[in-house]
C-alpha cells in the first residue's frame, strides 16, 4: 500500500472517479467532507461538479479556511468545478477558495455547447495528446504571471494551468482511462514519489 495520501473533496460532484484514479496510480485516496479529515494528507483534489454548491457546503461545514489552509504549502488540483473554487476572480459573488491568479469564466461554452470532447495538446504530458472530457466547463480568461499555462484548446483558449503547487484543469481527467494527469500531478506538481 502506497504512503502517498490525497484527499478528495466529497462534499458533491465527481469525487468517486478521482479516487480510482488515484489509486491506479499507487496513491491512497481519502475522502474529505470535514476540517479534520485534511490532517496528514500530501495533496488534495478538488473534482467537478457544481462549484455553487460545493462552495456553499464548504462554507456550512466550516471548510473554507481549513482548505485555504492546507493549500498553502501542500499541492491541490482542482478539476471544472474544482477550477473555479481555485479562482481568485469569477466576476461572480459566490464562495471560493481565490488562491490562484487566474480569471475564470464559468460555463464559458453556453448552452449550445454543453459538453465535448477533444484531443489536447498538453506538452508537460509527453507527445500523445490528452484526451478531455468538458462538461458545461469554464475557461480560464486571463493568467497572472506566476501562472504557467499548460493546455490551450485550438482557437486559444486556456484549460489548463499551474501556478507552483497549484493545478486547474477546465476538464475531468479522471473520466477518462489515461492516468497521466493524475501522475503529473502527483510527481511534477506535488514532487511526491513513488508512483506506478
Ligand atoms: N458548470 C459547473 C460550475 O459552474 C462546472 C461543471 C463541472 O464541474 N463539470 O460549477
Amino acid at each position: 500500500m502506497s504512503d502517498i495520501r490525497v484527499g478528495v473533496l466529497a462534499l458533491q460532484g465527481a469525487f468517486i472517479e478521482h479516487e480510482k484514479m488515484l489509486q491506479q496510480v499507487g496513491a491512497q485516496a481519502v475522502e474529505v467532507r470535514l476540517p479534520q479529515q485534511l490532517d496528514g494528507l500530501d495533496a488534495l483534489i478538488i473534482p467537478g461538479g457544481e462549484s455553487t454548491t460545493i462552495g456553499k457546503l464548504a462554507v456550512d461545514f466550516g471548510l473554507l479556511e481549513p482548505l485555504r489552509e492546507f493549500a498553502r504549502h501542500k499541492p491541490v488540483w482542482g478539476t471544472c468545478a474544482g477550477m473555479i473554487l481555485l479562482a481568485r476572480d469569477i466576476g461572480r459573488d459566490q464562495p471560493l477558495l481565490g488562491l490562484m491568479d487566474i480569471t475564470v469564466n464559468r460555463n464559458a461554452f453556453g448552452r449550445q455547447v454543453d459538453s465535448f470532447e477533444t484531443d489536447l495538446h498538453v506538452p508537460a504530458l509527453g507527445l500523445e495528446p490528452f484526451h478531455a472530457v468538458f462538461i458545461r466547463a469554464p475557461l480560464v480568461t486571463r493568467v497572472g504571471d506566476g501562472v504557467e499555462v499548460l493546455a490551450r484548446l485550438e482557437d486559444g483558449s486556456i484549460v489548463a494551468a499551474r501556478q507552483g503547487h497549484w493545478l486547474a484543469t477546465a476538464f475531468h481527467p479522471e473520466l477518462t482511462d489515461d492516468p497521466r494527469f493524475h501522475r503529473y500531478f502527483l510527481q511534477e506538481v506535488g514532487n511526491l514519489v513513488p508512483v506506478r
